[in-house]
């Protein structure tokens, strides 16, 4: 296990319980939390944290819907339990609480493995798995806490994050880069969406697999986040583009990931005083959600 990367999680995250069969089920993070030694407790977030990316009216709608017993259902994939809005708060403080710390220097890099995922989550609406929008709220609280000028945020999950690009894409300051396959859920993220200079997507074809995703990674994403020169790198970090994932169509191997972790803590070393915050998103092969996730902490210190 690595020693450079600090982890925060929660037993709460285990808590958001989607309904039998769901694929975002609580084996997901179980599978994690034992395949690590340890991790750092996540403090709970506020809902003045939520408010940073999230309208009044969204979040009141999630807290009345919120169940006290059995499910409550917010559209066809995404549901609440009685422990979701705790498990989604604790996903907003570990993500605020590590830009804190890296912040302060005391740590280069933090992962939060914690669920459920955010990054579909829009400004108002909470969809695809996701409630909160943890990276995004991330990304803001560093902006405002921190008057940090420039803030990359990427996005390796198989699908496109439409609620990172809906909250980011008003915003100064912020860059939002997804590669994702397309065309495929939730639908965004095509060359044809008129988008403003701060997003940038690169939709790819089903079947992509580790060189022909290198090739884009060397020729348009390094190029693109050299240009917007972050001070401080955030990575919604799925793992649904292995080539194991049930959900998705992408042939990535653990390989991929590693040497995802590697390039983007160089980016980070390069441009961010090595300061880089990754969220867990996506991932549905228990298998390979542990061991990409190694695999990409594992690059992260190969990262020189
Ligand atoms: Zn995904």
């Amino acid at each position: 296990m690595t020693d450079k990367t600090l982890i925060y999680s929660h037993l709460d995250c285990l808590q958001h319980d989607p309904g039998y069969g769901h694929p975002e089920n609580p084996l997901r993070l179980q599978a994690i939390l034992d395949s690590i030694s340890d991790f750092e407790p996540a403090p709970l977030g506020n809902d003045q944290l939520v408010l940073l990316a999230h309208t009044a009216e969204m979040l009141e709608q999630i807290k009345a819907i919120a169940p006290i017993e059995n499910l409550a259902q917010i559209d066809a994939d995404t549901f609440m339990s009685a422990g979701s809005l705790q498990a989604a708060y604790r996903g907003v403080g570990a993500a605020c609480k590590a830009i804190d710390q890296l912040i302060a220097g005391q740590r280069q890099h933090i992962f939060c493995a914690t669920r459920p995922p955010g990054h579909h989550a829009t400004s108002n609406q909470a969809m695809g798995f996701c409630l909160f929008n943890h990276i995004a709220i991330a990304a803001l609280y560093a902006q405002q806490t921190y008057d940090i000028d420039r803030i990359a945020i990427v996005d390796f999950d198989v699908h496109h994050g439409n609620g990172t690009q809906d909250i980011v894409k008003a915003k100064k300051g912020l860059f939002y880069l997804s590669t994702h396959q397309s065309p495929f859920y939730p639908g965004t993220g095509s060359e044809t969406e008129n988008m403003p200079d701060n997003i940038l997507n690169i939709p790819l074809s089903a079947g992509t697999g580790h060189s022909a995703y290198q090739k884009v990674f060397i020729e348009q994403v390094i190029p693109a986040i050299n240009d917007f020169k972050p001070q401080l790198l955030l990575v919604s970090a799925g793992f649904d583009a292995h080539h194991k994932d049930p959900l998705a169509s992408f042939d990535f191997s653990d390989l991929t990931y590693e040497w995802l972790g590697e390039q983007l803590n160089t980016i980070a070393k390069a441009f961010c005083q090595s300061r880089m915050l990754s969220v867990l998103e996506g991932g549905y092969n228990l298998e390979a959600l542990t061991s990409s996730m190694q695999a990409y902490l594992a690059g992260i210190d190969k990262a020189i």
